[in-house]
């Protein structure tokens, strides 16, 4: 570590955190993700060391990369290259949504690191704006392998408890159903959404909030799915209100993004998990044709596209 001056924090959480570091004698700029004592913590010390199989295994363009991991007194540090800021920080700047060109370029970007993971049979189950990685040059990277699984051969669905940031998860996931690499694809769809006019896509206050809010926009929850609502203790007594109107994803989106788009994010969003587009199918470049460089916009044009 003495080779790097820490400059700032950059992250914090249970694990540890991550800082921004400068190389000595290079000046290079790295993020130093700086975990607590493993030995202490039998949980800690699995994730960590998940996370850093999957990261030594991930060699993409949009996925951040590794740059070395060691351990001094017996806490584990990963160095990664640093990118000058993450979507959250994006969009904060951007409250009324990025361009099109851009929305596009980033969904597309993702898309190629999730195809990435899961063509290594990894499964990333937290996508969400904090961990996508945008880089001067506008080029996403996706980070934080830190709920990341690995599926098990032969098996095609799994079931756990773990909390990942509810606005992005599955119906599977939130009704505790065993799930799969559909999970991502919802979060690509959220995201999308969220990247087109800024606002969270299904910005649920709770657990059983977060099932109605889908629900309110892209319809009733399909038989099987809601059996399996009132058979879920967590969830015991309560019902939802009926949604015999949904908004749909159409109407949400109109005027905002191309019909291209909007059918992409409806089947990124189908509530079956098994309806969902697969990575395969959302990279057909008939449905988002390789334009990863965004176009020099007109100024203004993004303004005058929203209000139109
Ligand atoms: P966790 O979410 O478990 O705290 P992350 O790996 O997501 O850990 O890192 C936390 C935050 O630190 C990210 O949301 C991002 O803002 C920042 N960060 C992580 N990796 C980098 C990196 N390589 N370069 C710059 N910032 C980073
Ligand atoms: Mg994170």
């Amino acid at each position: 570590m003495n080779k790097y001056e820490i400059v700032g924090v950059v992250g914090e959480g249970a694990y540890g955190v991550v800082l921004k570091c400068k190389h000595k004698e290079t000046g290079e700029l790295v993020a130093v993700k700086k975990f607590k004592d493993g030995e202490e913590n039998e949980d800690v010390r699995r994730t960590t060391l998940r996370e850093l199989k999957m990261l030594r295994s991930l060699k993409q363009e949009n996925i951040v990369e590794l740059r070395e991991a060691f351990r001094r007194k017996g806490k584990l540090y990963l160095v990664f290259e640093y990118v000058e800021r993450n979507m959250l920080e994006l969009l904060e700047d951007m409250a009324s949504g990025v361009p099109p060109e851009k929305v596009r370029s980033y969904t597309y970007q993702l898309c190629k690191a999730i195809h990435w993971c899961h063509s290594n049979d990894i499964i990333h189950r937290d996508i969400k704006p904090e961990n996508l990685l945008i880089s001067s040059g506008d080029v996403l990277k996706l980070c934080d392998f830190g709920f990341a699984r690995t599926i098990n051969n032969g098996m095609n669905g799994m079931y756990t408890d773990y909390v990942a940031t509810r606005w992005y998860r599955s119906p599977e996931l939130l009704l505790g159903a065993p799930y799969g690499k559909a999970v991502d694809i919802w979060s690509i769809g959220c995201i999308l959404g969220e990247l087109a006019d800024g606002q969270p896509l299904f910005p649920g206050e709770s657990e059983i909030d977060q099932l109605y809010v889908i629900q309110k926009i892209v319809g009733q929850l399909p038989p099987d799915q809601m059996n399996m609502f009132y058979n879920n203790a967590r969830f015991s007594g309560l019902k939802f209100p009926s949604v015999s109107k949904p908004q749909t994803i159409v109407k949400r989106y109109q005027g905002i993004l191309s019909s291209v788009m909007i059918d992409f994010m409806v089947q990124t969003l189908r509530l079956e998990p098994t309806d969902r587009f697969t990575i395969e199918d959302c990279l057909d470049p008939r449905v988002l044709p390789d334009r990863t460089s965004s176009q020099p916009g007109k100024p203004g044009a993004h303004q005058a596209h929203r209000h139109s």
